[in-house]
C-alpha cells in the first residue's frame, strides 16, 4: 500500500482513522452532578461524606442560634442527606452558607411550593446565573431546579410535609 500520495503528502486509509467514539447517554434520567460553587467559587463538593462513592455537596447551615454542616447527595432528585452537629427537622428553614467563606448562597428565587425562599449553587466557578442549581432552604421542601441560560432543565417539585 503507498503511504504517501503523488504530492507528498501522507495517505491514511478512511477506515484507519481512529475517532473517539461518542458515549452513549445512559437514559436513567439521573444527573449527578460533579461540581457546584459558592458565589465566591470554592467548590462545595466534598470526598468526606460520600453518598454511594460519590462526594456529597457540603453546606454550612444555620438555624437561629445552631449551626452545623447538611451534606446532600450529588444526584439531582435524590434527597439524601447527612448532618453534622445540627440536627434537622422538617419545616425548619434554613440559613444556607459556604463552609468554606461563610458568604450565604445567595437567592434564587421564591419557593411556589412552601413560600421561603430558593438559593442558589452554581454550577461554574464563575457565580454565572446562567448555569445555576436553586434548592429550598426549607427542610422537607423537595423543590429544586436546574437550568441553563433562564431555561429550565430539570426540575423536581415533591413535597413530603
Ligand atoms: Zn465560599
Ligand atoms: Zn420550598
Amino acid at each position: 500500500m503507498k503511504l504517501f500520495t503523488p504530492k507528498g503528502t501522507m495517505f491514511i486509509p478512511k477506515n484507519k482513522i481512529e475517532r473517539p467514539k461518542k458515549k452513549k447517554k445512559k437514559k436513567t434520567g439521573k444527573i449527578i452532578l460533579s461540581a457546584c460553587y459558592c458565589p465566591n467559587g470554592h467548590n462545595l463538593f466534598d470526598e468526606s461524606v460520600q453518598f454511594n462513592e460519590l462526594p456529597s455537596i457540603k453546606l454550612k447551615v444555620v438555624r437561629g442560634s445552631d449551626q452545623g454542616i447538611l451534606a446532600l447527595s450529588p444526584v439531582f432528585g435524590d434527597y439524601s442527606r447527612v448532618t453534622i452537629g445540627i440536627s434537622l427537622k422538617k419545616g425548619d428553614k434554613l440559613d444556607i452558607r459556604c463552609p468554606h467563606c461563610d458568604t450565604p448562597l445567595p437567592v434564587y428565587s421564591t419557593c411556589y411550593v412552601c413560600d421561603s425562599q430558593m438559593v442558589t449553587l452554581f454550577l461554574t466557578p464563575d457565580a454565572n446565573y446562567a448555569r445555576c442549581l436553586g434548592i429550598c432552604q426549607r427542610v422537607g421542601c423537595h423543590n429544586s431546579k436546574m437550568t441553563e441560560n433562564q431555561r429550565i432543565l430539570t426540575s423536581v417539585m415533591r413535597d413530603n410535609s
